[in-house]
């Protein structure tokens, strides 16, 4: 007899069949005639109901069957009487493959449900969180979503390359990475000036941890036409926010021969489909994140489906907001970036919709964005959304060898350490654009959960890397 997913068991009309069917155990309740059990085996989040006559059980046997004990059971898959399941297991052998003490078993008390035991807490056993509806819902809706971009960028003719993890320059990240080394803490060599020598270090010089796979993905693009990257970036920066990890996963399309409006509209189409993706997929999950934790959550989504995004320049936004009504911590004036509170008034008081704000001033923005013929912005592109604010930052390319070199002098950006990155321009160059996805924050806008550290299975920030 082969093992039955508890999913399709519970969509299946195929009744009154041997199964046998594994998983851990939510709760067990009922009397001293018969007892029921609700298994999941993160095939859904639903349970399977597992009846136990206890003219066929002892009570005895039946005592290591406790919330978040594994178990396997074998019985007739058939029609339920009881309410708000379809069909149920009428079980003939209960083996335990392994207990869970009640005395000590973190989610004992909610039967792995996490009511009660709030988010902040299940950060501290986040080795055992999965196991609750809720991050067995994200983690689900996570994957879902990492499979549809794949999908999407291969029905479109993009191709995926792996970027370095390990770089060996750090003109884009400054101050912000985290250093790689086989250098002893204790004793490191030096050089004849007392700094450390990183001649001596495993690559022969200093290295870390990426914070974008663009520069590279830039290199694809010009040979293979549309590419995406979907790989783990590293940031030391204050993550002590709802929206910043330390480590996050990006997603980083670069397409040869695309202007700013096509950028735009890839990343409007890019990121309806998605939610649309989400929405067909992931129903049940969703449903449960919308009723436990966000009434709007589902009308939210398909709004976004459904409706196209406001766009606007940096400068008409910069206006909006001086004449707003609203109280900023933070003023704003043409030049300074925007800050969170600032993304999420245009988006959820202004426009009431996704916005896409554009050109940029140039001294806020990175080196490599094509500057505008005023001289005073740039081709970059910022896409906010409802919750979250900033969700992708994107751009048209400097393609112009000159001025690239120009805009790096000025922002004194090593020339001689991005050498390969100027061969771009050099040989071949063509107008191109790319933007940023933060995997996580599209995962916390479907989701709708509060904080960036509950959509990853094992959040990094300040302090936080146990495990
Ligand atoms: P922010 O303004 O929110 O700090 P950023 O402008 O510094 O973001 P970019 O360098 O433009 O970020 O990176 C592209 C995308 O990566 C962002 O639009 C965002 O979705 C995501 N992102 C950036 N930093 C983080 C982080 N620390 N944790 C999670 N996602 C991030
Ligand atoms: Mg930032
Ligand atoms: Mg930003
Ligand atoms: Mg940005």
């Amino acid at each position: 007899l082969r093992r039955s997913r508890v999913n399709d068991l519970l969509t299946s009309t195929d009744l009154n069949r041997d199964v046998l069917v594994k998983g851990w155990v939510r709760t067990r309740r009922g009397n001293k005639y018969v007892q029921f059990i609700a298994l999941n085996d993160g095939s859904c989040l639903a349970t399977l109901q597992v009846v136990a006559d206890l003219s066929k059980f002892s009570e005895e046997s039946l005592k290591d069957i406790t919330t978040g004990a594994s178990v396997a059971v074998r019985g007739q898959l058939v029609a339920s009487q009881g309410k708000g399941q379809a069909v149920e297991v009428q079980a003939e052998e209960i083996t335990v493959l392994g207990t869970a003490d009640p005395e000590t078993y973190p989610l004992q008390k909610r039967g792995s449900d996490q009511k009660g035991i709030s988010l902040e807490a299940l950060r501290d056993i986040a080795h055992l969180r999965p196991r609750t509806n809720t991050f067995g819902a994200v983690l689900r809706i996570r994957h879902a979503l990492a499979f549809a971009i794949h999908q999407y960028f291969n029905e479109h003719g993009f191709y995926y390359v792996h970027t370095p993890i390990i770089t060996g320059s750090d003109a884009e990240g400054a101050g912000q990475m985290f250093r790689v080394t086989t250098l002893p803490p204790e004793h490191p060599p030096r050089t004849a000036d007392g700094s450390v020598d990183f001649a001596e270090d495993f690559f022969g010089k200093q290295t870390n941890l990426t914070v974008s796979g663009q520069l590279e993905g830039e290199l694809a693009a010009m040979a293979l036409g549309q590419v995406y990257t979907f790989g783990p970036t590293f940031r030391a920066e204050n993550s002590n926010t709802a929206r910043h990890l330390a480590e996050f996963w990006m997603v980083e399309p670069e397409m040869a021969f695309y202007d700013l409006p096509d950028n735009m509209d890839l990343a409007e189409d890019f990121l309806q489909s998605l939610v649309r993706y989400a929405l067909q997929h992931c129903a049940a999950d969703l449903q449960f994140l919308h009723d436990t934790y966000d009434k709007e959550l589902l009308g939210r989504l398909q709004f976004v489906v459904d409706n196209q995004f406001q766009r606007l320049t940096y400068t008409e936004a910069v206006e909006i907001l001086k004449t707003a009504k609203q109280k900023f911590e933070f003023p704003v004036d043409w030049g300074t970036d925007l800050q969170s509170e600032h993304e999420r008034y245009l988006v959820e008081k202004h426009f009431k919709k996704p916005v896409i704000l554009t050109n940029y001033p140039k001294d806020i923005k990175a080196f490599y964005m094509k500057l505008d013929d005023d001289g005073r912005t740039v081709r970059a592109m910022d896409v906010l959304f409802p919750g979250i604010g900033e969700i992708i930052g994107g751009s048209q390319r400097e393609e112009d060898l000159g001025k690239l070199e120009a805009r790096m002098a000025e922002m004194h950006v090593p020339a001689d350490e991005l050498w390969w990155y100027l061969d771009t321009r050099r040989f071949g160059t063509v107008p191109h654009s790319g933007f940023g996805l933060g995997f996580e924050r599209l995962v916390l806008f479907v989701t709708g959960m509060g904080n960036i550290r509950d959509v990853i299975p094992f959040p990094r920030y300040p302090k936080k890397a146990e495990f």
